[in-house]
């Protein structure tokens, strides 16, 4: 399907994560789309990361859903949306409105998202609507409302700039956050004394930037911020005038963190006493200090207890609100704070107003003139899915999400919905594993088709805007929603013809009341015409009625908080282990998260072949004593188990593991590898206060997987079916490539070429093959009309060939014959040097091109490799792991 394209430049908002970089997007005459910063942007100020660079090869109409379906056929709008709205009506009648519940997602817009929470909580009457952001940040969410009764960030992304000390707790900046860590690294470079400290179980790229890597037992963080309050309070740090004047609690603090102490502290975390001093005594020093923290603090089962331990360290010394200083909290998705803004999670109503407060039910009601409000709590996410197991939930409609990939113990999950009675999904793509159990399919708009606004980590509302237009029968999220309210007899309250209508009542519902009672007010909105919110430009909340938009706000600095008598609360928080601990059988600790040009669960990133070029496919890091002890060798394959699931991954042997400890990607998906789902692991435990899963801590086993063969395949079109213990798949210039193996001996090789190879009903095709059946060695050319239609590569152990050469060769109109026999001898040629596994995706810079420039000399610094080979200067997303190589190549050189 082809779509017809205006040409135009449009502003717009990159979809990926919180940093919230603004894009310009521009489509040529041939409708051709480039993307690039905009430069007027104050969450980027013209820079993108890989992923955001990348963002025009995400948008074709591959794999897309382009009309509604029931039970995998397809039907007109019409009959799916009725048949949503009376399945939902007889259900809500026969079990009660908690039988139905809506999952959605940090990914849709904030109108979507605020109609989506008026349709469950005003008029179906429950608050069963919860949302992935609850994976990401709801240990934050419930962290700033003990602390500031509010769930607000306090500062600005401008803070981490005026800092003379950043603290990036659980949180690898330089792959997740890469804009906002380039604009950290860029003063860094302006200002040397700007001090970073890594707070990471793990040697990330994050902390391989900073000046202290305090690499912390997993799950300890309470207990080393607790030492650090002990250490402020021991050292005459506190500031006891704001904490007199301006907070609750603080004593009961002070006696827990001193119940863990240095002593405690150094135990618990197995620093050693010298770096914790150190540390100590830099946070101690320091007046301007920013901690950073995000997942690796927020997925825990004391999240929030950790939330509020670094949120008492600034409260007890008063830096809080001021420039360059404050604790901030960096979500993952584009508008996970929009999310909650607006409402999205299960324990909270529209605009900041709480579900348990009856002043604030009243009100959201008497707003929405809705027939019903619920007076207690939803189901947060884990919860909601076993809801859905065991019955008592009987309708689902899931929009703009994946969670039968990402939600902890995804088996379960996957069950659940399939004995579920009634499943809608919304979404962009077809074939995604949680559609396959879906009974209605209904295709919403993706990037560059719908339009509204997203808030970022720094409280910057902007405008996502549409450039596309709707393919097939694509619709935006809010009217898919509308439209079903409409049909559940709520029209009059869903009276919209666009998101500006929607962003209007929003506004105007955020200052109804308010006088100053609640932070988020954006009451200036609510008179905007539609051209006005069209033309809206990014502005940092609050804005309220008659003010002048800012870009630059903080709160706190006065010491007014939004508790009932305005003081922050301390909170005392004990250390916890973590909710389940290793055993024998279980002696791992599985730690999750994100690789550098991956996101969520790839429905996009994965139809870049740049971007699948960095990593391109599922593996476990483990350190070198854990590898030796249990014989496992890096590219080998390891198979790693939970109570829950297992999975079969590439071993990626590193010190920049801890021993006992295994990092792995959450990306891959049953479209992407045969057992990439690391979810499917994942315990279902989850935080008191937040609901929120403890991603970062599930006890596993590691064991060496037993293949007999390995294989790896480079093909002009997609192969179908493959039937291997382990496959992996990824797009790469010109094709596919493809990472096979098995537990079983291979017993036709030329069979199974020729079916990896797509070689049935291809007689044209001839076909190169190169045998040695007693070592095993078996390899495969194919080729039509001179173009290669595919490779593969057979052998005992992970096969050698370099994965960028052999498919460089698909791009080739003819290949030669001397060419021809260097393929199936697996060996590049002095002609084409092997450029070895990609660093910068930008340029397609691999790893020897740049080993090689270091060793003749043509590059000494990551700027002399960006002058010699052009790799880090577009997006800078790769610089971190320049860095690396050079201070890796300089190692030698020092001993
Ligand atoms: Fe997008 Fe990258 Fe900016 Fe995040 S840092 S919003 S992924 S361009």
């Amino acid at each position: 399907m082809t779509r017809t394209i205006r040409e135009t430049t449009v502003k717009t908002t990159c979809p990926y994560c919180g940093v919230g970089c603004g894009v310009l997007a521009t489509t040529a005459a041939d409708g051709t789309v480039s993307v690039q910063g905009d430069p007027d942007h104050p969450a980027n100020f013209g820079r993108l990361c890989s992923k955001g660079s990348a963002l025009a090869e995400t948008i074709d109409l591959d794999g897309r859903l382009l009309h509604p379906e029931i039970n995998g056929k397809r039907v007109s709008w019409d009959v799916a949306t009725r048949t949503v709205a009376q399945r939902f009506a007889s259900i809500i009648q026969e079990h009660g409105p908690d039988a139905i519940a809506f999952y959605v997602s940090g990914q849709i817009l904030t109108e979507d998202y605020y109609i989506a929470n008026k349709l469950m909580k005003g008029f179906i009457g429950s608050a069963n609507i919860d949302t992935n952001s609850r994976l990401c940040m709801a240990s934050s969410v419930a962290g700033h409302k003990r602390a500031f009764g509010t769930d607000t960030v306090p500062g600005c992304y401008e803070d981490l700039e005026e800092a003379d000390l950043v603290l990036l707790v659980g949180s690898n900046l330089a792959w997740c956050h890469p804009v906002l860590f380039q604009r950290l690294m860029t003063e860094k470079e302006r200002r040397p004394d700007l001090m970073i400290v890594a707070i990471d179980p793990r040697r990330t790229m994050t902390a391989r930037s900073a000046d202290m890597h305090l690499a912390l037992e997993p799950g300890t963080d309470v207990a080393l911020f607790n030492g650090l309050l002990d250490w402020l309070s021991n050292t005459g740090r506190l500031d006891s005038t704001f904490i007199a004047e301006h907070t609750n609690g603080c004593l009961e603090a002070l006696e827990t963190a001193r119940a863990t102490g240095f002593l405690g502290a150094a135990e618990a975390t197995g620093l050693s006493e010298r770096k914790l001093t150190a540390f100590f005594g830099l946070f101690a020093e320091t007046q301007k200090v920013v901690t950073v923290f995000s997942q690796g603090v927020n997925q825990s089962s004391s999240g929030t207890d950790k939330v509020n331990a670094i949120i008492n360290c600034h409260l007890a010394t008063g830096r809080i609100g001021k420039p360059g200083m404050g604790p901030m909290s960096v979500t993952g998705q584009p508008n996970a704070m929009g999310g909650r803004e607006v409402g999205g999670l299960a324990n909270q109503l529209a605009c900041h107003m709480d579900i348990e407060n009856p002043m604030h039910r009243e009100l959201v009601q008497g707003f929405w003139a809705s027939p019903t409000i619920p007076e207690r709590q939803g189901l947060k996410a884990v919860d909601m899915f076993q809801a859905v197991a065991d019955g008592s939930i009987k309708a689902i409609w899931i929009m703009a999400t994946n969670p039968v990939d990402s939600m902890p113990d995804a088996d379960g999950v996957r069950a659940a919905l399939d004995g579920c009675p009634f499943v809608v999904v919304s979404d962009v793509m077809r074939d995604t594993d949680t559609c396959a159990v879906a009974d209605v399919l209904l295709p919403a708009a993706g990037w560059g088709e719908k339009d509204g606004t997203v808030t970022n980590s720094g409280r910057h509302v902007s405008r996502q805007r549409n450039f596309l237009p709707l393919p097939g029968e694509a619709r935006a999220d809010w009217r898919i929603i509308r439209d079903v309210a409409h049909a559940m007899g709520f029209a009059d309250a869903f009276d919209y013809a666009g998101p500006a209508d929607i962003a209007r009542e929003y506004a105007a519902l955020s200052k109804l009341g308010n006088k100053g009672a609640r932070d988020f007010d954006i009451g200036a909105c609510a008179a905007l015409d539609t051209a006005a919110y069209d033309a809206l430009e990014p502005f940092q909340w609050p804005w309220t009625a008659g003010e002048a938009p800012v870009t630059e706000r903080r709160f706190f600095a006065d010491g007014q908080f939004y508790t009932r008598d305005g003081r922050a609360r301390m909170i005392a928080t004990e250390p916890r282990a973590p909710a389940s601990g290793v055993d024998t059988d279980h002696p791992f600790v599985l730690n999750t998260g994100r690789v550098r040009d991956h996101w969520h669960t790839m429905t996009r990133t994965a139809k870049s072949q740049r971007l699948s070029q960095h990593i391109a496919e599922p593996f476990a890091e483990i350190h070198p004593d854990d590898a030796r002890a249990l014989g496992i060798e890096t590219a080998s394959l390891v198979e790693v188990a939970s109570r829950y699931g297992r999975t079969i991954l590439r071993a990626q042997v590193t010190d920049d593991q801890r021993p006992g400890s295994l990092f792995v990607p959450i990306h891959w998906t049953g479209q992407h590898a045969s057992m990439g789902r690391i979810d499917a692991l994942v315990h279902p435990n989850a935080d008191p206060v937040s609901g929120q899963p403890e991603s970062k801590f599930t006890p596993v086993s590691l064991t060496p997987f037993g293949a007999r063969w390995f294989g790896f395949a480079v093909t002009a079109e997609k192969p179908q079916a493959v039937n291997t213990d382990y496959w992996a798949l990824a797009k790469s210039a010109g094709g596919w490539r493809l990472e096979l193996a098995d537990a079983r001996d291979l017993e036709d090789a030329d069979g199974f070429a020729r079916a990896i190879l797509g070689l049935s009903g291809r007689e044209d095709a001839e076909m190169l093959a190169y045998h040695d059946q007693s070592a095993g060695r078996h390899r495969f050319a194919a080729f039509r009309h001179g173009k290669l239609i595919g490779a593969l590569f057979i052998a005992p152990e992970p096969v050698a060939v370099s994965r960028g050469w052999a498919a460089g060769y698909l791009r080739e109109t003819d290949v030669s014959a001397p060419d021809r026999l260097k393929l199936l001898a697996g060996r590049p040629g002095a002609d084409r040097p092997d450029p070895g596994a990609i660093v910068c995706a930008c340029y397609s810079v691999g790893i020897n091109q740049i080993v090689a420039a270091i060793e003749t000399g043509a590059a000494a610094s990551v700027e002399e490799i960006g002058t010699a080979l052009k790799a880090g200067t577009n997006c800078g997303s790769c610089r971190s792991e320049l860095k690396r190589i050079v201070d890796n190549a300089r190692l030698p050189e020092a001993v």
